[in-house]
């Protein structure tokens, strides 16, 4: 039997979540599962984004609820990042079952493909989940043992075919401005943050901001990490003799940067500097998340979802890049 007190995504059976049962649950189980978790504390009761009035009427053929007190109007995705969705709530579901299983994350055309989309909504839709994710990680600060390090991702010129043409991609003369550095900064395999910079050294300002004083620091030999002795313990660890040595070492680092590598590379093989920091914030947290079962993931970014604010970078549909 049917057990209507439980949670949709939350239900044994989203362990091994799967598209067919948010389409076969179908538009109305979808959007109870949105206004559940809207508005946890009233259990799914609308809750006026605009008085925090608990008395609204609800318009059922339009989904929209008008409040008692202020008279205003609202959604359930009203003055979230969802706000202005044209998607049915079963797509959007899926966009995020989708987004939950993929290891690598998923290029938005195939997210259009999976889900019969515009290809320009799948990509906003993405970024605009991948903004959720992140705010995840945003403002933690770490304060247990730590590891620093920082991975180049993008901007030199595609390799040539024959061999007399091809040239160092390395020097900076062959580089296209777009070169980028994904700082990470990894505690034990369970807290990954993250931030773009130009160069590395920024990273020390990064880790100035967001590591608790007292924080040990583990960091390979590379010089621009010498500022970080004066700020924190730090152990070093010299990479041309080990990777591990005493206890000291970057691996879990290592490991975000793979996925983070394989993500950019097999999933979306060229990231403008500008999305950078969501896929590094959305490999981060598959990183993290990586014990979840695919149901708690996609709960997971619906709830973050719907506790973020209308994006600031994706407001409307289609934009220009903002
Ligand atoms: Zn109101």
């Amino acid at each position: 039997m049917m057990q209507m007190a439980q949670h949709f995504l939350l239900s044994a059976a989203s362990r091994a979540l799967k598209l067919k049962d948010i389409y076969q649950a179908g538009e109305n189980r979808a959007y109870e599962t949105f206004c559940k978790l809207r508005w946890p504390e009233t259990d799914g009761e609308a809750v006026c984004p605009h008085c925090g009035c608990c008395d609204a009427y609800f318009l059922k053929s339009r989904r929209r609820y008008k409040c008692a007190a202020c008279r205003q109007q609202f959604s359930v995705t009203s003055g979230t990042i969802l706000h202005s969705r044209k998607l049915s709530f079963t797509d959007l579901l899926a966009a995020m079952c989708i987004l939950a299983k993929a290891a690598k994350g998923v290029s938005s055309l195939q997210l259009a493909r999976e889900l019969g989309i515009h290809a320009k909504s799948a990509w906003v839709l993405a970024h605009k989940l991948r903004e959720a994710i992140g705010a995840e990680a945003r403002d933690i600060k770490l304060d247990d043992e730590v590891a620093i390090d920082g991975c180049y991702v993008g901007g030199s010129i595609p390799d040539r075919n024959l061999k007399a043409n091809r040239v160092d991609r390395r020097l900076k003369r062959y580089q296209t401005g777009k070169r980028r550095v994904v700082i990470a900064i990894r505690e034990g395999k369970e807290r990954t943050i993250t931030t773009v910079a130009k160069n590395e050294a920024e990273g020390v300002e990064f880790a100035k901001a967001r590591l608790l004083p007292g924080t040990i620091v583990n960091a390979d030999e590379a010089s621009q990490w010498d500022m970080l002795n004066a700020l924190f313990p730090t152990e070093r660890i010299n990479h041309s003799e080990a990777y591990s040595l005493n206890g000291v070492h970057t691996n879990f680092v290592e490991s975000y940067f793979s996925r983070l590598r394989r993500m950019v590379g097999g999933q979306h093989h060229w990231v403008s500097p500008q999305h950078l920091h969501q896929y590094a914030a959305h490999a981060a947290w598959l990183e993290d998340h990586r014990r979840s079962t695919n149901g708690a993931l996609a709960g997971r970014i619906l709830r973050n979802a719907l506790a973020s604010p209308v994006s600031r970078t994706f407001s409307g549909r289609w934009q220009k890049a903002a």
